[in-house]
C-alpha cells in the first residue's frame, strides 16, 4: 500500500483537477477523512505525525462545508503546503513535511527540508513504494493476469511474482523540469567506465524478469539492460485530462476516477464475452466494457475505486468507455492519469507489462547511467542530463518534459553517429594519400575533345576533385546531381587526370548494364581524349568469362590496365591492383560503406569519388555521409525541357497506350515500367512484366517491336536487347525497375510506370529520368491504383515539380527517410532518423561532434572515456551489418 500521506496527496490533486467540486472521492472528502485517519494514525511514528494527521482530518472535515470554490482552492493548497512541508505547522504544532518525489511544483525552488515525515515514510519505503500488482494479488489470494490481448498466465506470474519485491529507493531527487541537469556525481573515468559496461547486464538481471520473459524481450531486440532502457515508447496516450463523469463528451480521450458499482459478464451482439463495469464517482455513473479479460471480474469489487483512461464513445444514446486502460486508485499509477508509454510489442508481452518493466529497470538503473555526453558538451548546448530524459522519455511528467528528453536522446544519436564519421574519416585520412598533379593547359585539352561544353556545375565539381586530388590527403567526395545532370562526364575526367598522372583508375556501378554503359562512354570519351585510342579501359563483371578475368587480373595488378569498370566483381578478392590511384562509386546508395571501404582497401590509400543521383536533402546528407565532402550538381546540361507528368488511374490505361501509340507514331520510343515493389526481383513480379509484355505485343502495340527486360533475363539477352533499344530496333521496353539507374536513351520520350503509389517520389522521379534525355518533348504517366488521398496528393508533387530535392524532401517528410537511403531503421531504441532530422538538432550535433572532435581527435580525454566507448560500440555495430 502507498503510504496514507500519499494516498491522500493523490487525492487532493485530483480535488483540485476536477475544479473542487469535493467530488475526488466519493462521499466527499468528509466521508474519505473519517475513513483516512486509521490509516495514517497507523502509520504514523512520532507525535508530531500525529498531529499533522490530526490537523489534515480536521481540514477535511471542514472541506464540504466550505461553499465558495476559492476557499477551497486555498483549503487544498494548505493541505498540500503542510504535507509538502512548504507550510509550517501552526504555532502549537512541530514542524514537519513529508516529500513527494519530483512531481510536486518542480519550479518551487524553495529547497524541501527533509523532515520526520520523510523518515518515517523512508523507514517502510520498501513496503509502501515498492507495492504493486504482485503484491496485492498476493494480498487477494488470487492468482490473476489482468493482461489483455496476448496473454500467458505463466509468464505473467513470473514476472509478477517470482523474485523478491525489488529494493526500491527511496524516489531520488530528479532535476526538476526547469533546470533538467544537475551536477553529475564526480566519477573517475575507470568507475564511469564499469557502470557503462554494467549496462550490458542481461535483462534477468531485473527484478522479476526470468527466463521466459527474457526470450520474448529477445524477440523485440532487448537483450540487456541497456537494451531496455533504450527501447523507447513508440508513442504516448496523453491521459492527463481528469474529467468528472457529468462532464464528459464522446470522442475525448479522458482520466476518470470512481467506484466500482457492478460488474456483471455480458454477451455482445455477435456472441463476444465482455464485462460491463459501471463505475460511479458521485457526480455521474459511467458504463465501461472490457472484452477479452474475464479476469477483470474478480479485480473490479464492488466499491473499489479505480482509474480508468481512454476514449469516451457513446453507445446506444449512453456514454461508454471500451478497454480503457486501468489501475486501482492508490497505486503509483503507470497506466492512467498521466502521459502513458505506449511500446512495440510482441506475442506474449502486452502494454502493461512493458510498462512495468521498463518501470522496473529505471528505479533500478536510471541514476546510476553514466553519461557518455562529455561535461562540456552538456555544458554549451544545455541539454538534459541522460539519466533525467530516460526517466522522461518512458514516463513523461509533461509533454514539455517528453520534448526535452526526446531531443536530448535525438542528440546523442546524431552526435554519437557524427562523431564515428569524423572518427572514421580520422583513421583513414591518417595516411598521406598519393597527390594527382594535371597541369591547367592538359585539363583544357582534354576538356576541348569532349562534344558539349560542361555546365558550370559539372565545373564546378571538376574543380573540387581536381582540388581534392592535388592534396595527399585521399579525397572522400560525394557528388549529388539528379538523374541526367552529367555525373559521368565528371568521373571520365577525374579518370582521366589519373591515368595521365601515371595511376589506375576504377569505377564500381550496381549493374550490369549501368556498367556496361559506363564503360561504352567512359573509353569512348578517354579515347578521344589527349589520352589517345591506346588507353586500356576493361570491363570486369561477375560473368565475364574465366580466361578474360584472369587477363584483367593480370593487367591490373602489373598496371598495364589502366582504367577498370565494372560491378561487385571489382571487389573480389582476386583484384589488385598496381597502383589505384581513384576509385569511383556510381549510384553510392547502393553500397554499403563497407563496399566503399573493400574498394578503397584494393589501392594504398586512393582517391575515393562516390556519386548518387538520389537526391538527399542537405541536412540528411550531411549527417549520413559526415565523413565525405560534398558536392551538388544543381543544374542541367541545357536543352532539357521538364518531363510533363501526369497521375492517371487505372481506367485511364487506354488512353495512355493511345497516347503513347502517337509518339511512337512521330518515331519516338517508349519504356512501359513494371517496377519491383520487393528488393530482389521475384518471379512474380517478373511473371507481371512477362504477362505485361505479352498482352501489351499481342493487343496495344500490335504494330510495333516490343522489347522485354528484366533481372532474370542471361545478361547477354539483357545487353542485346538494351542495346537494340538504345539503337531504335524497338518501339516499346516493357521492364522491371532495372531501367531505374543510368539507362541513356535519347529518342525515349514516353515512359509509363504502373504501381507508382507503391514507391517513394525520389524512386520515381529516378525512372521518370529515362526519358527527357534528348530533345524531344517527354513525358511521364504514373499509373495509380490508390485510392488513398494521401497518396494521390503525393504522386501530385511528381507533375508540381522536376526538382529531384524538393521531391526527396516531401518522401522524407511523408515516408521517412528509408526510401532515399534504404537506411536499416532497427535496432532497440532509435528514433526514426525523419524525427531526428530536425535541421536545428543536425547542426548542433554537428557542431559539437567536430568541436570536440579539433580538441581531440583520438577521443583520448578522461572526460571523453565513455564517448570513445560508445562511439566504438556503434562502428562495431555498423561493422556487424555488413
Ligand atoms: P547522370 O548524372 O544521370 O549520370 P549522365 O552522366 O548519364 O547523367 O548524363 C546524361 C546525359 O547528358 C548524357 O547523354 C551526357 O552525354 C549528357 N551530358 C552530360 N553533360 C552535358 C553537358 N554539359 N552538355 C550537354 N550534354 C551533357
Ligand atoms: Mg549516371
Amino acid at each position: 500500500m502507498p503510504s496514507a500521506l500519499e494516498t491522500l496527496v493523490k487525492i487532493l490533486k485530483l480535488e483540485q483537477n476536477t475544479g473542487y467540486n469535493n467530488t475526488a472521492v466519493i462521499g466527499g472528502l468528509e466521508s474519505f477523512g473519517e475513513k483516512w485517519q486509521i490509516d495514517a494514525h497507523q502509520q504514523a511514528r512520532r507525535p508530531e505525525h500525529h498531529q499533522l494527521v490530526d490537523e489534515l482530518v480536521g481540514c477535511l472535515m471542514k472541506y464540504g462545508r466550505e461553499e465558495e470554490a476559492e476557499a477551497r482552492h486555498e483549503a487544498v493548497k494548505y493541505m498540500l503546503g503542510r504535507i509538502m512541508g512548504r507550510i509550517p505547522a501552526p504555532p502549537d504544532l512541530p514542524p514537519s513535511s513529508y516529500v513527494d518525489d519530483e512531481t510536486e511544483d518542480p519550479a518551487s525552488d524553495t529547497p524541501v527540508p527533509q523532515t520526520a515525515y520523510r523518515e518515517t515514510h523512508d523507514d517502510d519505503s520498501g513496503a509502501d513504494l515498492g507495492d504493486d500488482d504482485a503484491r496485492d494479488d498476493a494480498g487477494d489470494g488470487e492468482s490473476f493476469s489482468e493482461d489483455e490481448t496476448f496473454d500467458d498466465d505463466a509468464d505473467e506470474e513470473e514476472f509478477f511474482s517470482s523474485a523478491p519485491e525489488p529494493e526500491r529507493a527511496a524516489p531520488a531527487p530528479r532535476g526538476p523540469s526547469k533546470a533538467r541537469r544537475s551536477p553529475r556525481p564526480v566519477r573517475s573515468p575507470e568507475e564511469a567506465l564499469a557502470s557503462f559496461e554494467a549496462l550490458a547486464a542481461p535483462i534477468t538481471d531485473l527484478a522479476r524478469v526470468g527466463d521466459k520473459m527474457a526470450e520474448k524481450l529477445q524477440r523485440l531486440d532487448i537483450a540487456t539492460v541497456r537494451d531496455l532502457l533504450f527501447s523507447f515508447p513508440r508513442r504516448y496516450d496523453d491521459y492527463t485530462q481528469m474529467r468528472t463523469i457529468n462532464r464528459l463528451r464522446p470522442g475525448e480521450t479522458v482520466t476518470v476516477v470512481g467506484s466500482v458499482r457492478s460488474v456483471t459478464k455480458r454477451q455482445g451482439r455477435r456472441g463476444n464475452p465482455y464485462l460491463l463495469a459501471l463505475v460511479d464517482d458521485g457526480t455521474a455513473t459511467l458504463q465501461v466494457a472490457f472484452f477479452g479479460q474475464p479476469w477483470l471480474e474478480r479485480q473490479f469489487k464492488r466499491d473499489r475505486q479505480i482509474v480508468l483512461s481512454g476514449d469516451v464513445d457513446m453507445f446506444r444514446g449512453q456514454l461508454m468507455m471500451t478497454n480503457p486502460e486501468w489501475e486501482l486508485l492508490e497505486r503509483d499509477n503507470l497506466h492512467t492519469g498521466r502521459i502513458v508509454p505506449v511500446y512495440p510489442l510482441t506475442k506474449g508481452i502486452t502494454a502493461r507489462t512493458m510498462r512495468r518493466i521498463s518501470r522496473t529497470a529505471l528505479d533500478q538503473w536510471a541514476d546510476r547511467i553514466p553519461d557518455p555526453l562529455p561535461t562540456s558538451v552538456l555544458d554549451r548546448t544545455q541539454l538534459a542530463d541522460l539519466s533525467w530524459a530516460l526517466e522522461q522519455v518512458h514516463f513523461p511528467e509533461s509533454q514539455e518534459n517528453l520534448r526535452y528528453a526526446r531531443t536530448r536522446l535525438m542528440f546523442d544519436d546524431l552526435f554519437i553517429f557524427q562523431t564515428a564519421m569524423l572518427r572514421n574519416r580520422h583513421t583513414w585520412q591518417a595516411v598521406p594519400g598519393q597527390p594527382i598533379h594535371v597541369p591547367d593547359e592538359w585539363v583544357q585539352t582534354m576538356l576541348d575533345t569532349l562534344p558539349y561544353q560542361l555546365t558550370s556545375a559539372q565545373e564546378r565539381a571538376l574543380g573540387n576533385i581536381r582540388d581534392d586530388l592535388a592534396r595527399d590527403v585521399p579525397m572522400n567526395r560525394l557528388i549529388q546531381g539528379d538523374v541526367g545532370s552529367g555525373k559521368t562526364v565528371v568521373a571520365a575526367v577525374a579518370m582521366a587526370m589519373t591515368v595521365e598522372a601515371g595511376m589506375q583508375a576504377a569505377l564500381m556501378a550496381p549493374t550490369s548494364i549501368l556498367a556496361e554503359q559506363h564503360a561504352r562512354s567512359i573509353s569512348a570519351l578517354l579515347h578521344n581524349s589527349p589520352l589517345g585510342e591506346a588507353t586500356q579501359v576493361r570491363l570486369l563483371m561477375g560473368n565475364t568469362g574465366e580466361a578474360e578475368r584472369q587477363e584483367i587480373y593480370a593487367g591490373l595488378a602489373d598496371g598495364s590496365i589502366q582504367v577498370v569498370i565494372g560491378t561487385h566483381a571489382l571487389i573480389q578478392a582476386g583484384v589488385t591492383f598496381a597502383r589505384l590511384g581513384l576509385a569511383i562509386i556510381d549510384e553510392q546508395h547502393r553500397f554499403g560503406v563497407e563496399q566503399r571501404g573493400t574498394l578503397r582497401g584494393k589501392g594504398y590509400n586512393p582517391h575515393v569519388l562516390v556519386m548518387t543521383a538520389t537526391p538527399i536533402p542537405r541536412t540528411l546528407a550531411l549527417t549520413l555521409y559526415a565523413d565525405l565532402d560534398l558536392t551538388i550538381i544543381d543544374e542541367m546540361p541545357p536543352g532539357r525541357t521538364p518531363v510533363a507528368t501526369r497521375v492517371i488511374e487505372p481506367v485511364e490505361r487506354e488512353r495512355a497506350y493511345a497516347f503513347i501509340r502517337t509518339q511512337l507514331d512521330q518515331g519516338r520510343q517508349a519504356f512501359v515500367v513494371y517496377p519491383l515493389v520487393e528488393a530482389s526481383e521475384s518471379l512474380d513480379e517478373v511473371g507481371s512484366a512477362v504477362e505485361a509484355y505479352e498482352h501489351l505485343q499481342a493487343e496495344e502495340f500490335g504494330h510495333y517491336r516490343v522489347g522485354l527486360l528484366h533481372g532474370r533475363m542471361p545478361p547477354a539477352e539483357k545487353d542485346t536487347t538494351m542495346q537494340a533499344f538504345a539503337a531504335g530496333e524497338i518501339d516499346v521496353l516493357v521492364s522491371t525497375s532495372v531501367v531505374e539507374v543510368g539507362i541513356d536513351v535519347p529518342n525515349a520520350s514516353v515512359i509509363l510506370i504502373e504501381n507508382a503509389d507503391r514507391f517513394g517520389l525520389a524512386q520515381l522521379h529516378q525512372f521518370r529520368g529515362r526519358v527527357g534525355r534528348g530533345e524531344h518533348p517527354s513525358y511521364c504517366l504514373l499509373v495509380s491504383s490508390s485510392a488513398t488521398k494521401e497518396t494521390n496528393e503525393r504522386l501530385k508533387a511528381m507533375e508540381e515539380t522536376s526538382d529531384g530535392f524538393r521531391l526527396a524532401e516531401i518522401d522524407w517528410r511523408l515516408r521517412g527517410p528509408g526510401d532515399l537511403l534504404g537506411v536499416r531503421q532497427s535496432g532497440a531504441g532509435h528514433f526514426r532518423l525523419t524525427e531526428m532530422m530536425d535541421p536545428q538538432l543536425v547542426e548542433l550535433a554537428q557542431r559539437e561532434a567536430r568541436t570536440i572532435y579539433a580538441e581531440d581527435p583520438g577521443l583520448s580525454l578522461p572526460d571523453h572515456v565513455l564517448l570513445a566507448r560508445r562511439v566504438q560500440a556503434f562502428l562495431d555495430e555498423r561493422a556487424d551489418i555488413s
